[in-house]
């Protein structure tokens, strides 16, 4: 395998596809364990901006660093606090957190599933504890961000090498035809976040432990004046964005995770509480 480190936008650009490798906290051991085939890694730490200005954020800072500046929204501090282990965090950028690959056990131990690129969910009929409640019915996988719920929440935007968008744009659900749950290009690189600055925000996390464990459910409210926005991680294959608590009724759950609607109820009524 080889570890290319272009210096500049513009080299990048000449050396031809290769995966990015930002802290390589979710993408070595996908590569370690074969998960997935690659030839070629491009260490992109020179290329992406780290920092915090006001309300942006360079895509090469970590989730430590985030989670300490007063500059930082409530819901995102708390859901950078909230994620994996300090040594993580310390490693870990929000560019790579927002594109990490899903956390579903078939997937990990490489069964040959849609998302593997194979022709069945093994979760549907299998183990699916961890998995989602929302548009489930192709991949039940369970997006694990919990930055990317408080961005959706925010209403944060998000520009690449090419161009500029919503994060909620950042991400799709997947298809037969296309199976990637973001819609960038391979070689797309996030360079920086715009987080509007709310009146208020938090971030509730529902995990099997305190620290260090994904979100069963995590909920970010937003709250602009009058209008409040809510984004769930562990909900459905994607950051999932919902107007009210209402929308649970049209939740989808599978046998085993029916009891992440109630969580996602009691969640979302106290984020609601907690912004006003
Ligand atoms: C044990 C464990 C527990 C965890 N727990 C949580 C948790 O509770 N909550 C949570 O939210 N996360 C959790 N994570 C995920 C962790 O936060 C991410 O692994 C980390 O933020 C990824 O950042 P990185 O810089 O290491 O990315 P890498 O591992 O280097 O890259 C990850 C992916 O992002 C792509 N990428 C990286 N940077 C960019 C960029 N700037 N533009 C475009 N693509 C890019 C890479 O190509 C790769 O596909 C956990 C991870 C582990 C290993
Ligand atoms: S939930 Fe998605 S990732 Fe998991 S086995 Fe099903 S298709 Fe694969």
């Amino acid at each position: 395998m080889e570890l290319l480190r272009p210096s500049s936008l513009e080299e990048l650009d000449t050396v031809g596809p290769g995966l990015m490798l930002a802290g390589g906290t979710d993408l070595v051991p996908i590569v370690r364990n074969r998960l997935i085939d690659v030839d070629t890694l491009v260490d992109i730490r020179e290329l992406v901006p780290r920092g915090i200005d006001g309300t942006k954020i360079g895509a090469g800072t970590t989730l430590a660093e985030l989670e300490v500046d007063p500059q930082i929204p409530d819901a995102l501090r708390q859901a950078c606090a909230e994620a994996a282990s300090p040594q993580l965090r310390t490693m870990g950028t929000i560019g790579g957190n927002l594109r990490q690959a899903t956390r579903c056990w078939y997937w990990r131990m490489g069964f040959p599933c849609y998302l593997h690129g194979g022709d069945r969910c093994y979760a549907m009929d299998g183990e699916h504890r961890e998995h989602s409640i929302f548009a489930n019915d192709w991949t039940a996988s369970a997006h694990p961000s919990d930055p990317a719920a408080a961005l959706l929440a925010l209403g944060a935007r998000v520009r690449t090498n090419r161009r500029e968008l919503s994060i909620a744009e950042v991400y799709r659900l997947p298809t037969t035809d296309n199976r990637d749950v973001v819609a960038l290009e391979y070689d797309e690189l996030i360079l920086d976040l715009e987080v509007p600055t709310p009146d208020a925000s938090v971030y509730l996390k529902a995990a099997d432990r305190q620290k260090w464990a994904f979100a069963l459910v995590g909920v970010a409210a937003a709250r602009f004046g009058s209008d409040v926005r809510l984004g769930l991680a562990g909900v459905a294959p994607i950051p999932w964005a919902l107007e009210s608590a209402d929308q649970l009724e049209q939740a989808t759950p599978l046998p085993g995770t029916a009891y992440k609607v109630e969580i996602a109820r009691a969640l979302i009524d106290r984020a609601l509480a907690a912004v006003q």
